[in-house]
């Protein structure tokens, strides 16, 4: 049900992995109101949905031209720290060279304390200031010098997958208005009727209905676990800006710029920029958003009207389900929960949700019930690890300069498994052991980069550790400066290859 991006990248796992286009295949349906739209924002996606399209079986270059993609290959976050013009640092996808051999943070401060973390222990937080494409025009598809996401156009996204769905995989799709849940006797959904269509058997139900959870909230009513009192975001205005002239420079990462409330996303795609002020509205108010937004809009271009933009503003409730599969029915997408869209971690949850669905399909009820508790366990889990995650961004703050910023710093706003790691690395480097039950979306790497590029500083070793390894560690910083020189000399800048391969 539903077909936003979460609904139509579940449809194609599922179709591609299971065969839906063969007699003996599974069959998928996917079911969208022509009343309600997609939500229409979800701009930027982790390195996963490279994988992920490969796998079932999107060609890159025709989703670069159909989609306004641009390449993505990391978030910098400004003025996070001290909130000073000079206040900077990233989160590149290339993981820290040595990040789990090495007490990688001594070994900058030893040998390379002159440059920021992310730039002494990886070449791509340079090679994204220098506006460069992550590879070259020969690269083969999905193929990288340096590792990739995406920035997409979220609705011809949705269009581009419908018609691989529908042409290629051989999904269904009913183009309805859902009006009715119909209950079995054990209360497993049986079906759905649809305003014109009628009624849809199935065996599983997918809740990708958005926000709405019409399955999930709605019929079965499964817990909300709200964590407002953690992360205050709960709204977001969104605008789209031209460029001022086609030719404009497109960024290599997604330029996170914190203000007094939140923070302002800024993604460049071929045709336009996406913008948007996420924030808390128990902090500033929709006015003040929208006048900080044209004041952003106007130090970074000279020729766009500002007043004939048309913001669009958003609300959330910064939460998931703590049991997103109920009987025959599981919740992927914005129904399952959404927290603030710092660091892009949503679509990357739908390809995670998506493939365990898949790869776990229940092949009977009480296969389903063992499948629906285990995936509850590891999605909470998930949920409160991306809740950490996002957290740490805001409490190693420095900023005193508005109560948001404050309140962030609130011991009580501070999940105690946060508490918990903070205290272990004043020691120690992020590393697996602290991540070890779950398959994490960010995962030691990550973490280094956020903690070191905020400035965490590791207490003093009081016995000597392998882990301290000079010699390893001057090999890795002479491998980046190698990798950096060749990446420089023969990268492409992100305009020029996009240029090359829409034209192709
Ligand atoms: C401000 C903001 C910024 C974001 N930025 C990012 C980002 O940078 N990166 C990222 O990964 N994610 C981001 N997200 C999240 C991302 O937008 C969503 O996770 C993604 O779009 C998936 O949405 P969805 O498919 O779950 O829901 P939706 O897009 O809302 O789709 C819901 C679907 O359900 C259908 N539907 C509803 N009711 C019925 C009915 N009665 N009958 C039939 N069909 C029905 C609708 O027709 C629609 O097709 C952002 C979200 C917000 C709010």
């Amino acid at each position: 049900m539903g077909g936003g991006t979460a609904g139509w990248l579940t449809a194609a796992r599922l179709a591609f992995d299971h065969r839906a286009d063969q007699n003996d295949g599974l069959s998928v349906t996917l079911i969208e109101s022509p009343d309600v739209g997609p939500i229409g924002v979800g701009e930027g996606s982790w390195p996963t949905l490279r994988m992920t399209l490969r796998e079932i079986g999107v060609s890159e270059m025709e989703f670069i031209r159909c989609c306004d993609v641009s390449f993505k290959q990391a978030s910098k976050f400004v003025a996070w720290r001290t909130g000073q013009s000079d206040d900077y640092y990233y989160h590149p996808f290339t993981p820290p060279e040595g990040a789990l051999a090495l007490d990688l943070n001594r070994a900058w401060l030893k040998h390379q304390a002159d440059k920021p973390f992310a730039f002494a222990v990886s070449a791509q937080a340079q090679l994204c200031e220098s506006g460069l494409a992550p590879k070259q025009i020969q690269t083969p598809e999905y193929a990288a010098f340096s590792n990739y996401g995406y920035h997409l156009d979220a609705g011809k996204f949705g269009q581009f997958l419908q018609r691989h769905c529908v042409e290629k995989l051989g999904v269904k799709y009913i183009q309805d208005h859902i009006v009715q849940v119909n209950p079995g006797a054990d209360g497993a959904i049986e079906s759905l009727t649809c305003r014109a269509s009628g009624e849809v058997e199935a065996d599983l139900f997918v809740d990708c209905s958005g926000g709405a959870g019409l399955l999930i909230d709605k019929h079965f009513n499964a817990p909300f676990i709200d964590r407002s009192e953690v992360l205050f975001n709960n709204r977001a205005m969104a605008v789209q800006v031209p460029y001022d002239t086609p030719d404009q420079d497109i960024q290599s990462s997604t330029l996170s710029t914190a203000q007094s409330a939140g923070w302002i996303w800024d993604i460049g795609l071929q045709s336009r920029r996406g913008l948007g002020y996420v924030y808390s509205d128990a902090h500033i108010s929709k006015e003040e958003v929208w006048e900080t937004l044209k004041t952003y809009i106007k130090q970074s271009t000279k020729q766009v009207d500002i007043e004939a933009l048309k913001p669009r503003d958003l609300s959330f409730r910064p939460g998931y389900r703590s049991t997103p599969w109920v009987k025959n029915c599981v919740a992927v997408g914005m129904s399952a929960g959404f927290i603030e869209p710092l660091e892009a971690s949503a679509i990357a949850m739908v390809e995670i949700c998506s493939k365990t669905i898949s790869n776990e399909l229940p092949a009977s009820k009480r296969a389903m019930e063992i499948v629906a508790e285990r995936f509850n366990t590891r999605f909470v889990q998930r949920w409160e690890s991306i809740i950490d995650f996002l957290k740490l961004h805001y409490y190693l703050s420095e900023r005193e300069d508005s109560a948001y910023w404050r309140d962030n710093k609130r011991a009580s706003s501070v999940p105690d498994s946060l508490k918990d790691l903070l205290e272990l690395w004043r020691h120690q480097i992020p590393s697996t052991a602290d991540f070890q039950h779950i398959l994490e979306l960010f995962g030691p790497p990550s973490y280094q980069y956020v903690l070191y590029g905020m400035g965490y500083k590791p207490e003093e070793r009081i016995t000597a550790s392998r882990r301290d390894n000079d010699e390893l560690a001057l090999r890795n910083f002479q491998q980046i400066e190698t990798t950096l020189q060749k990446g420089l000399r023969g990268l492409p800048s992100n305009r020029a290859l996009l240029k090359a391969i829409v034209s192709q």
